[in-house]
């Protein structure tokens, strides 16, 4: 009984974080369709060669491991190894999960033009997860509130005054902060950290199966 309350409370706990997905997309084309906004060149994916450290909730997460889950056996391999390899990488730079949590941005610099320093989940300046990427991923290259005001990409920042065009960031990220809590751990975690460990629990999950099994780590 406990193993199916458990499966049950994952399940409605995704529906929940696919509900706001939907909201999120929703709001990027009104967003997008501004006249005055810019888009992403469509070769550009500078933003992933830094998101390794990028952090990212539990939810979202495991919307990403459902994704690689459905890829072909190599491309997920090499998916999963190029974390490894951000891992590795950033403990050779004395940077273990908490340092690269704790300072994301600091993380990233250390390993600066180096392909570790790349979100796993690029493959061939392709996002291989990308109906699932998380929620950043999904607004950055619009304009975004961050709770101090409002961000945007330099390459994507429109010409005129943001108005009402702007993606409320913060707002999606607290719904994304609940469902994660209702998982188990409310705090983000860097994406190659995230990514790998929860792949890993979620084979030991099937192994014993247990679905849904609440994530251990930081919280
Ligand atoms: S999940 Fe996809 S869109 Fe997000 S950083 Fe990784 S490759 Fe880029
Ligand atoms: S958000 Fe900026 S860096 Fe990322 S793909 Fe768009 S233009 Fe490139």
């Amino acid at each position: 009984v406990a193993e199916v309350l458990l499966s049950l409370k994952h399940t409605i706990a995704m529906a929940k974080y696919l509900e706001l997905v939907r909201d999120v997309d929703q709001a990027v084309v009104v967003v997008r369709s501004r006249p005055d906004q810019p888009s992403c060149p469509a070769t550009c994916c500078d933003c992933c060669q830094a998101a390794a450290a990028l952090p990212v909730g539990v939810a979202e997460m495991e919307h990403v491991l459902d994704a690689l889950d459905a890829l072909p056996a190599d491309v997920r391999e090499y998916v999963l190894e190029r974390a490894e390899a951000s891992v590795r990488a950033f403990l050779d730079c004395d940077l273990d999960v908490k340092a690269v949590t704790d300072a994301p941005l600091r993380a990233s610099d250390a390993l600066h033009g180096r392909p570790e320093a790349a979100c796993p989940a690029l493959v061939g300046g392709v996002c291989a997860v990308y109906a699932h990427r998380p929620i950043i991923c999904r607004v950055w290259g619009l304009p975004i509130s961050n709770g101090k005001g409002v961000d945007c990409c330099p390459k994507t920042r429109p010409t005129g005054a943001p108005g009402d065009g702007v993606i409320p960031y913060v707002e999606y990220w607290r719904k994304a902060r609940t469902v994660s809590a209702s998982l188990g751990q409310e705090a983000k975690e860097p994406m190659a950290h995230l990514m790998l460990r929860r792949w890993q629990e979620r084979q030991t999950e099937r192994r014993s199966g247990e679905p849904g099994r609440t994530p251990s780590g930081p919280t």
